[in-house]
């Protein structure tokens, strides 16, 4: 196996590394070898990528024997979720062949990504969201990034069918993860984790949606494997919400409902892609109920100290469900797609944690304290 060249020399075993703040040029930059683009091509980058891959020992211990589980916390890329490493390259690309405007459905992180990338490189962005499913946070973004954002009465799905005509019609480059150069960003989170580990994981838990995330990850492995810097790849292992898991079910879910609205998804547009990497990967779909989405939403936060959105803990909810299929002393990566912050009024409906309110006297807040 040979040592991959963007793993500093000097890393110690023992520790999980990131590469240099002040040297990360970005994900094109840093992985430009293996992306499509050329000298020509104009950059759009906010410096995504180089994610923390973190410990999380609680989470380890209940999985036990001698397992160890980390997340790939993309929720700190530079809009809150792993959706920045395909749009650099999308908008990137519809820069280059000169498009003025990009669209795309959402179920809010695509829309928040795609308005701060396309208003960076000076485009006009059109998202369209199902009305009153997508989290404030998510909202936020795309309206002060300055899209012009259009709510449907309908589901994501009715909006992907939407917005593809759109793009074939009229001067708008598609940017959902349709878009090829979308999942050429993504695969660069697979090349991380193994430059942080030393190798591919037994496992890779993740959510999906429409599915272009796990797609990604495993051209991520699969092209790391041939150049050597891995020498096995994983089994890929998507979660989906109970009440939205077209591809648990094997068919399309007409109206698909769940608490996780990032991956409220009934016909995943990367679907064959999806059983193709299942079954090249010897990996599987599952269903995770929203409660256990919750209950692992909670444990990442007050056992782990990770905050994350409630799509992005099903991928630690599947784990938690499938424990005892893990091979005994094995690595598992479980993706963390976007940031606790995107939905805050998640939290506070699942906390049962409430705020004390007192007068300001010395003796009476220690009091409350306990003290
Ligand atoms: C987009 C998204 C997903 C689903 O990813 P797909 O590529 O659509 O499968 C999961 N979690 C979060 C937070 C997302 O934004």
């Amino acid at each position: 196996m040979r040592t991959s060249p963007f793993i500093p020399q000097s890393a110690s075993p023992e520790i999980i590394i990131q590469k240099s703040a002040a040297q990360w040029k970005g994900l094109i930059e840093t992985y430009r070898s293996y992306l499509p683009v050329s000298d020509t091509t104009p950059v759009v980058t906010l410096l995504e990528g180089n994610t923390p891959l973190i410990p999380v020992p609680y989470i380890s211990e209940q999985v036990g024997r001698g397992v160890k589980v980390f997340v790939k916390y993309d929720g700190l890329n530079p809009t809150g979720s792993f959706k920045d490493r395909g749009m650099t390259m999308a908008i990137s690309k519809a820069k280059e062949l000169g498009a003025q405007a990009v669209i795309c459905a959402s179920t809010g992180n695509t829309s928040a990504s795609a308005a701060a990338y396309a208003k960076r490189a000076g485009m006009r962005a059109f998202v369209m969201i199902p009305d009153g499913y997508v989290a404030l946070g998510k909202l936020a973004q795309a309206l002060l990034y300055g899209a012009e954002v259009i709510a449907i009465d309908g589901n994501f799905d009715e909006a992907l069918r939407i917005v593809r005509q759109l793009s074939e019609n009229y001067p708008v480059t598609l940017v959902n993860s349709v878009n090829p150069y979308r999942l050429e960003g993504q695969k660069t989170a697979a090349f991380e984790v193994v430059d942080a580990l030393g190798n591919a994981p037994d496992w890779l838990c993740v959510p999906v949606g429409n599915a272009g995330n796990i797609t990604a990850y495993w051209m991520g492995f699969c092209e790391y494997h041939q150049q050597k810097y891995c020498d096995r790849l994983p089994k890929m292992m998507g979660f989906q919400a109970a009440g939205s898991a077209p591809l648990v079910a094997g068919k399309p879910i007409l109206h698909p409902e769940t608490l996780a609205t990032a991956i409220r998804i009934g016909n995943p547009a990367n679907w064959e892609k999806a059983i193709a990497v299942k079954e090249a990967s010897l990996g599987a779909f599952n269903s995770v109920t929203d409660e256990d989405i919750l209950d692992a939403y909670q444990i990442l936060a007050a056992h782990e100290g990770i905050f994350c959105e409630p799509a992005s803990a099903a991928s630690v909810a599947g784990l938690l469900k499938l424990k005892d299929e893990v091979p005994s002393h094995g690595t598992v990566v479980c993706v963390l797609t976007g940031n606790g912050l995107k939905d805050p009024d998640s939290a506070i409906r699942v906390s049962n944690n409430a705020v004390k309110s007192v007068i300001p006297d010395l003796a009476v807040v220690a009091e409350l304290m306990g003290f």
